[in-house]
């Protein structure tokens, strides 16, 4: 169907809740997509930190293909092969100890809100139930983790929003120290706040917050929906930063792009979740963690994450060397291959500047940009977006 039939199309029958660029992509390899008219496009957005080996990686397609043949879906009433062996192998390479599997990041970040507001219940009874967030956070669009999200744009016009949570700056240990109570059951936040506009945590701040969370029982849960799975160089961003989660929620990279996520913890909090005490149909349907198997293996086996972590540094010197020569350029900011810049003028202009270019990038908030490419993206391929926003920096001086 022609682009502006599927835009008509879009219109009439889809519930208006996304901005899309004005192209439709039909096909992808490795870090490129093309669109209906054969353009190709270099792929700095791998849907939003998802595809992180890319497009039609062999090994992925091929597990999904055999499994797709074998069993794509049966039911948690029983047991199936992938799903224990995703969370093996999830166990054997984290801090945690258990894991429970379910189809996108605001579920992880659900489960983790219902698991600590359980252990809390269990251990120290009723009225011990807050949640203790970031502003400018994002946990994802169900009522629980949109109250969880720290941004007015995502809670407004839903409320009543759900009782139990409070909010305080990132970063800021005073406030969060004030912000602990006797009523806290636990603290959630991002490695590195993705949607937000890429800032990376402190990492003394993190071992404060991990103190506060230890010395008083309050559960700390890290949101590395986006930052997991290689994205930032390590498999898990806490690995760089020195600190452990009590809770930590996966998604968008897990399946390299079939809908999967993860709560994981450790036992004495996984404890908490009995039988019949939380449950998703479809969450680590065979399909999805064979999907997400592939992944691991092809990160942890190959040499994929070791690309990633040299590929992160390689960018980010190139976006600090982009920045000393365009004023336009404020900060840069980021870790491994989440990597932002905040600009001096509306960053939409520059994605569509880059879209003409064949190069998709994305914004987040009114001046960021944000890169998110997939794990196997190459030096001169990053030299190539370089150049690019060189380029249009440059006429934008002009
Ligand atoms: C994307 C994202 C979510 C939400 O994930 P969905 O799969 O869209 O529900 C939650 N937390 C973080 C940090 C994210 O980046």
């Amino acid at each position: 169907m022609p682009t502006e039939e599927l835009k008509q199309d879009a219109a009439l029958y889809l519930m208006q809740t996304y901005t899309r660029q004005p192209l439709s992509i039909v096909r992808g390899r490795g870090t490129k997509v093309y669109d209906l008219e054969g353009r190709e496009y270099l792929d700095f957005v791998g849907g939003i930190a998802v595809n992180i080996l890319g497009h039609g990686h062999p090994d992925l397609v091929q597990a999904i293909q055999r499994q797709a043949a074998q069993l794509i879906h049966t039911s948690n009433l029983y047991y199936t092969e992938p799903q224990v062996k995703l969370a093996h192998m999830l166990v054997d390479h984290s801090f945690a100890d258990k894991v429970f599997f379910c189809n996108s990041g605001a579920e992880a970040n659900e489960a983790a809100i219902k698991l600590a507001r359980r252990y809390s219940h269990e251990k120290y009874g009723a009225g011990r139930f807050e949640i203790v967030t970031m502003r400018n956070s994002f946990h994802g669009r169900t009522i629980a983790t949109l109250t969880a999200t720290g941004q007015d744009k995502v809670q407004k016009g839903y409320e009543p929003l759900l009782p139990g949570f409070s909010y305080v700056a990132f970063n800021n240990l005073e406030q969060l120290k004030r912000a602990v109570t006797d009523k806290t059951a636990a603290i959630m936040l991002e490695p590195v706040q993705g949607e937000g506009g890429i800032y990376v945590a402190d990492r003394e701040y993190l071992k404060q917050a991990r103190d506060l969370c230890s010395q008083k029982d309050v559960l700390l849960i890290f949101d590395e929906v986006q930052t997991g799975m290689g994205r930032t160089g390590t498999l898990f961003a806490y690995e760089q930063l020195g600190v452990q989660p009590d809770i930590m929620t996966l998604a968008k990279g897990l399946g390299g792009g079939v809908p999967i996520g993860a709560c994981l913890a450790r036992d004495s909090v996984a404890k908490a979740f009995s039988p019949g005490s939380h449950a998703s149909t479809f969450g680590g349907n065979p399909l999805a963690c064979a999907a997400g198997l592939a992944v691991c293996r092809a990160l942890l086996e190959g040499q994929v994450l070791d690309h990633a972590r040299r590929m992160g540094e390689y960018f980010a010197k190139g976006l600090l060397d982009c920045k000393e020569r365009h004023r336009v350029v404020r900060e840069v900011r980021g870790l491994g291959l989440l990597q932002g810049i905040e600009l001096d003028m509306d960053g939409q202009a520059v994605v569509r500047e880059c879209l003409a270019r064949g190069i998709l990038i994305n914004s987040t908030g009114e001046y960021v940009l944000r890169f998110v490419p997939s794990l196997i993206i190459t030096q001169l391929e990053i030299d190539r977006l370089l150049d690019t926003l060189a380029q249009i920096f440059d006429i934008q001086a002009a």
